[in-house]
């Protein structure tokens, strides 16, 4: 029987979502030591935990089979594997800083700039696709202080909240690329490993199905049924059960979160009581 190799980052941003999707998944393993590979006692994989940046390397030399990296990491290394699956976690974007005090029009800006950065190969992308030529210097960490060290005068890096660059003097100015996690897999799995990469996809999916989904339950008289149902768009069409109180029913649908709050008003005015909103752990379509 085949193990399927799951590479994970072993500490940092993507670690601890990336666990946390596999239990969701029903995935059991034991982590305590944070060794470098555990072995799950309930599905056929192996988890591998490394640095991101080795990861899509590891993926498309065969020592790993699949593995969890954000996109721009992906992109940046340019290796020959694919995503099989967007995971919604980790969601951030590279973006172009630059000091706070310069005033800025467009991305001519940049014409003739030194930039720091340590995604060369995208920045060198998005400048190209924009016909801007400046020179891109890589550096591995801490890249937001380099214009305050004169090292450069603009910088890429990877943006979520904007405080740190704030707090170092710069404004973002260009959005470069978005990104999330993102699975990623060898091109070259045998049919085992594609077989239990599948049924990985199937349990992933069902998560994920199910975390934008609410099951919401509600009371309403038997006459604003039919106005309720048309505010409630259920996976298939909503069940209605009668109450023990005569004239009245219990409706139950599952909708998006956002569906929810933009129709609650409506389904109120419309007579609904007793609303319960529940979270729903998976969902299979
Ligand atoms: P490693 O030690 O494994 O090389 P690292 O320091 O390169 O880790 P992290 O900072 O842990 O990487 O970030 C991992 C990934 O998480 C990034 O490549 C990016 O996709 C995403 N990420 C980074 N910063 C943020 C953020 N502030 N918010 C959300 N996601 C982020
Ligand atoms: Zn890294």
């Amino acid at each position: 029987m085949s193990l399927l190799k799951v590479a994970v980052q072993k500490s940092g941003r993507l670690s601890e979502d990336s666990l946390k999707l596999f239990n969701e998944c029903g995935i059991k393993f034991n982590n305590g030591a944070k060794k470098l590979k555990a072995q799950s006692h309930n599905f056929p994989i192996e988890f591998l935990f490394l640095r991101d940046d080795d990861i899509p390397g590891y993926v498309e030399d065969g020592i790993a089979d699949i593995g969890i990296v954000g996109q721009n990491v992906h992109e940046e290394y340019g290796k020959d594997i694919e995503v099989v699956k967007y995971l919604g976690f980790s969601k951030c974007r590279l973006s172009l800083a630059i000091p706070r005090e310069d005033s800025y029009t467009d991305v001519t800006y940049f014409e003739g700039k030194n930039l720091a950065t340590s995604y060369p190969v995208i920045l060198k992308k998005f400048l190209d696709e924009k016909g801007v030529k400046a020179d891109v210097h890589e550096i591995s960490g801490s890249v937001e202080i380099a214009p305050g060290i004169g090292l450069a005068e603009g910088i890429c890096d990877i943006v979520s909240s904007g405080s740190t660059l704030l707090s170092n003097g710069l404004k973002e100015v260009e959005t470069v690329m978005k990104s999330e996690a993102v699975m990623v897999a060898s091109k070259s799995l045998s049919t085992d490993k594609k077989n239990i990469l599948n049924q990985l996809i199937f349990r992933i999916n069902a998560v994920l199905e199910g975390k934008n989904k609410k099951y919401v339950l509600l009371n309403a008289p038997n006459d604003s049924i039919d106005k309720i149902i048309d505010l409630l768009p259920g996976m298939r069409s909503p069940t209605v059960l009668p109450l023990a109180e005569k004239g009245w029913s219990s409706i139950h649908s599952v909708i998006s979160e956002d569906d929810f709050w933009e129709n609650i008003e409506k389904l109120r005015e419309a007579g609904a009581e007793g609303v319960l909103v529940v979270p729903i752990e998976k969902m299979i379509k």
